[in-house]
Order: structure tokens, then C-alpha cells, then sequence
């Protein structure tokens, strides 16, 4: 038997997920982000799934698009940070990339550059997340220049991200929103605000454009729950097997360190899967794993190929059990918690060593 991890990437549910997004917002045109390989679930398997159904997609890196593009997706792909350098821009222009402009050396590169048709440009307006873009001021000026040259440069968009539409405080994401609301208005700019968490609860930054990433992805990135109307799923079931099982009397440890030490009879189950697969060495004893689709305690620190679970209350469990770490059945955001961290790093985080197995996207999921 080959070793028995993977992560099955139900694409499917990817649909459904699209589709709930876009019903969030149906006066709005909803790119999928798609970067970071599709938050781990394989980029390209993903685009096709989205093909007919998203209007575009977002990714980090020229890499990213060209390899979507490799892939034979036309779709439009908008570049999140466009170039890195301005020798991209034969490249952008070539594969008819969208791209973001958030730095002067950028808008400079963009308005030496000599397309043969114009590009399009999303102008980046820093609204109090100080990390990508430019102050009102300045974004007003480069608006005005990148309107004056209609030979390079066209559909022009107003793009900003928010730093806190996920909190249940929702005073800052009112303060940026407020900013790029005003700063859109005097320029009559078409909008591209919100990401996630401002798609799920905040109607009011829905733009033209909006940018939902994790939430296509099954994973609730709010600070509390989901708005009782939205249905999300897992798309990612990370499955494994127990390869061993060992009964410990009380008082025994078990993993490196001994952090974890029964305090009865207990069965140790041995599952193949660890760090270097992906799954977070931060987990805590505790950690929830489904065995045979029951519940079951991390027990032990994680180690690279292997991680310990208590089955003890599993009688049934053995040698070859069915494990799920997270998805179907097991919140990925539940098992992050006891990470001390965010869906987001652990469903990017899964190894290349892990296989994809995808479950194909039904016509009936697509349609839209
Ligand atoms: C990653 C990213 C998104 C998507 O964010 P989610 O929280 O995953 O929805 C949107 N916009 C920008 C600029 C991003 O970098």
C-alpha cells in the first residue's frame, strides 16, 4: 500500500463556494484569487474548475499567471502587486495580464512602456493598512496622468485593501471604507475592495470588483460566525490511515519529548502525516483528528512524517482506520485554532510530497 496520505480537493464545493460569494454581492463582478496555488488546493485544477464561472482571477506573481496561462486559461488574471520589475511588462502585455499599480517606479515603468494596444491598470490606494499603495493625494495626481495617456493605459480601476474587515469591531474597516468611498467618488472610479471578510459582511464595499480568496476555499475568515444565510464547504480533505497502533499503560509518554503522558490504559494510533507534509508542529495535545469519523485527541508533538492520536474511545480503530486531519467533517478553522494560527497558513502550507486527488467539478455546481 502506498503511503495513504492525501489532500482531496473537492472541486465541486469550490463552485458552490463561488457561487456563494457571487450571490453575496450580485451587483458586484467577483474575481477568485487564486494565489499562493490556489491557497494549496493546485492552482490550475482550480481555474479550470472556475472557467465559465469567474469573470477573473487574482494571483500574486507573473509566475503564477504564466502558468496559469501555460495551462490554456484565457480568463483575464489580475496581478495583486503587479511587476516586480518593468522587463514584466512585455510578459504583461503578451499574456494580457491586469496589473496593480501601487509604487512610483511602477507607474513610471507603465508610462514608458510602449503597448501596442493599451494596458489595463488598477491604481492602488493605501486606506490605512500602510503596506501597498499610494495616499489620497498622490493617488489623485497618478489618476490623473494615467488618464492622460490613453495609448498606455486603459480601464483604469480604484484598488485598496482593508486591514480589519474580518473583526467584529468594525471601526476601522468604517474609517478606511469611508476614505476610498470619498476618493472613488471625486475620480469616478469603478471599485475593487473587498476580500473575504468584507464580501461576507460588509455590503457596503462591494465594488464593481470584488476579490473573495479563502472563503472559496470552505473557510470562515471572520472573527465570528458566518452570516446565517452563507453555506460554506471544506474543498480540501486532508485523508490519511493509522499505520500502527500501540496500547500504553498509564503513565507512559508517547512522541518526542514526552509532552503527552497517558494517564490511563490507553491505544495510541500512529497516522501518517506530519510537519513534513504540512500539518502545523504547533498543534496542541487535544487537537481534534477524525478516526473511523469520530473525534479523536492529538497526543504527542508532531513529527515530520507521523503524528500520534489517542483512539482510545475508538474501539474499532486500527491498523488502516480512515483519518481526517481537516475538511469534510473537521473545520479546518476548528484545527487551526489549536494551531495558534489561521486556516489560511495551513491549507497553503500542505507539501508539494502530499498528492492532490481532485473530485471533478459537476455541470450542475458550474452552472451559474
Ligand atoms: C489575498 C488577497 C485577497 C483575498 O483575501 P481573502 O481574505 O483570502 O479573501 C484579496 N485582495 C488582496 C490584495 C489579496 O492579497
Amino acid at each position: 500500500m502506498a503511503r495513504p496520505l492525501r489532500a482531496e480537493i473537492d472541486l465541486a464545493a469550490l463552485c458552490r463556494n463561488y457561487r456563494a460569494a457571487s450571490a453575496l454581492a450580485p451587483q458586484s463582478r467577483s474575481m477568485a484569487v487564486l494565489k499562493a496555488d490556489a491557497y494549496g488546493h493546485g492552482a490550475l485544477a482550480c481555474a479550470r474548475a472556475l472557467t465559465g464561472l469567474a469573470p477573473a482571477f487574482a494571483v500574486a506573481t507573473i509566475e503564477e499567471a504564466v502558468a496559469l496561462r501555460d495551462g490554456g486559461i484565457e480568463t483575464p488574471i489580475l496581478l495583486l502587486e503587479g511587476i516586480f520589475e518593468a522587463a514584466e511588462l512585455t510578459t504583461v502585455e503578451a499574456l494580457s495580464l491586469w496589473q496593480v499599480v501601487h509604487s512610483e517606479w511602477q507607474l513610471e515603468a507603465v508610462l514608458a512602456y510602449r503597448p501596442r494596444r493599451p494596458l489595463p491598470v488598477w491604481l492602488k490606494f493605501d486606506a490605512g493598512m500602510h503596506r501597498l499603495g499610494f495616499s489620497a493625494d498622490e493617488l489623485r495626481r497618478h489618476w490623473a496622468r494615467l488618464r492622460q495617456a490613453p495609448e498606455r493605459v486603459t480601464d483604469l480601476h480604484l484598488i485598496s485593501h482593508f486591514s480589519s474587515a474580518d473583526l467584529a469591531d468594525d471601526s476601522a474597516f468604517q474609517n478606511q471604507h469611508a476614505q476610498v468611498r470619498a476618493l472613488g467618488e471625486a475620480l469616478g472610479a469603478p471599485l475593487c475592495l473587498a476580500n473575504s471578510p468584507a464580501t461576507l459582511q460588509h455590503p457596503r464595499a462591494h465594488g464593481a470588483w470584488n476579490r473573495p480568496g479563502v472563503m472559496l476555499y470552505g473557510s470562515n475568515p471572520l472573527e465570528g460566525a458566518l452570516p446565517a444565510q452563507v453555506n460554506l464547504e471544506p474543498v480540501m480533505t486532508l485523508r490519511s490511515r493509522l499505520i500502527a497502533v500501540r496500547t500504553l499503560e498509564a503513565g507512559e509518554v508517547v512522541g518526542y519529548g514526552g509532552r503527552f503522558r497517558t494517564r490511563r490504559r490507553s491505544r495510541i494510533g500512529v497516522v501518517a502525516a506530519g510537519y513534513g507534509d504540512g500539518y502545523d508542529r504547533h498543534a496542541r495535545d487535544g487537537t481534534p483528528v477524525l478516526v473511523n469519523g469520530q473525534r479523536c485527541p492529538i497526543a504527542g508533538r508532531v513529527s515530520m512524517d507521523m503524528l500520534t492520536v489517542d483512539i482510545t474511545e475508538v474501539a474499532a480503530a486500527d491498523v488502516g482506520s480512515e483519518v481526517v486531519l481537516w475538511g469534510r467533517g473537521l473545520d479546518v478553522d476548528e484545527v487551526a485554532g489549536h494551531c495558534d494560527t489561521i486556516a489560511y497558513t495551513l491549507l497553503t502550507g500542505v507539501l508539494p510530497r502530499v498528492p492532490r486527488v481532485y473530485l471533478p467539478a459537476t455541470a450542475a455546481a458550474q452552472a451559474s
